[in-house]
């Protein structure tokens, strides 16, 4: 959970482990074990809500364990609890599903009569070093993704966030930064997000002045890009960290 004296996001998680095995991820080197229901996911969100008690949860990101489209409907039905001004009342537009590119579940939320947002883990500006790092490349490539992200773009108007880790030396450089933009650059709906990368395993996270010029550089060619910080490091409980029952390396 993230939270300031404006905004407390809680990140939920929808599956326990993850099939996807993302080369740079804690809980894809656990393997999927199970979908998890509806209420399961509710009861993460009901915990931080008591947790805060008087400060109300404003946002929630879809970014904890696994991959939430291949576990669509659970998804689908807990936020729909989440958004209903009787339970807890998040705003759809405050509700983000992050996923690696899953085709189908791209194609659902675009028909889905609530509109909350969706981020595409991008982490990579070209298909050989995405198919290095992320698995799933190989049977869904970057452009695809980027297709199927369009065609949600036109049915809905809704802006499309890629996700991308920082990671040192691995595609933190001005290069990539120039591939990205490249990828992005007749897009207008697109927005960046760089998260530097929570060392787990054989990586590290990008030091702070590449990140800056990373950024810098989109910005300079007119693309939208933030930066979020890393959240939840000192409990291990960061993007890509999130491992059940046991320590991070
Ligand atoms: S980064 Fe996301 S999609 Fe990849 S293995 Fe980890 S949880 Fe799964």
């Amino acid at each position: 959970m993230l939270r300031n004296d404006k905004r407390s996001t809680v990140c939920v998680s929808s599956q326990v482990g993850c099939p996807l095995d993302c080369l740079f991820c804690a809980t894809g080197k656990m393997g999927f074990q199970r979908n998890l229901t509806h209420w399961e996911i509710l009861e993460q969100v009901l915990l931080f809500a008591r947790y805060l008690k008087k400060q109300r949860i404003s946002n929630i990101v879809f970014m904890g364990m696994g991959e939430p489209f291949l576990n669509y409907d659970n998804v689908m039905e807990a936020i729909k609890t989440i958004n209903d001004a009787d339970c807890f009342n998040v705003g759809a537009r405050k509700i983000s599903i992050s996923t690696a590119g899953i085709f189908s579940g791209i194609e659902k939320l675009s028909k889905e009569d609530i509109q909350i947002n969706l981020s595409i883990s991008l982490h990579a500006p070209n298909n050989q070093l995405r198919d290095r790092i992320m698995p799933i490349n190989k049977k869904y490539p970057l452009s695809r993704v980027l297709d199927k992200a369009d065609d949600y773009v036109k049915k809905t108007n809704r802006k499309v966030m890629l996700e991308y880790l920082m990671i040192k030396g691995l595609n933190d450089s001005l290069k990539e930064a120039e591939e990205l933009y490249r990828l992005i650059k007749n897009r207008p709906l697109y927005m960046v997000n760089l998260i530097r990368y929570n060392p787990t395993g054989g990586f590290k996270g990008s030091d702070t002045k590449t990140v800056k010029a990373f950024k810098d550089y989109l910005e300079k060619k007119g693309i939208f890009a933030t930066q979020r910080y890393e959240f939840g490091k000192d409990i291990k409980g960061a993007c890509g960290q999130l491992i059940a029952g046991g320590e991070n390396k």
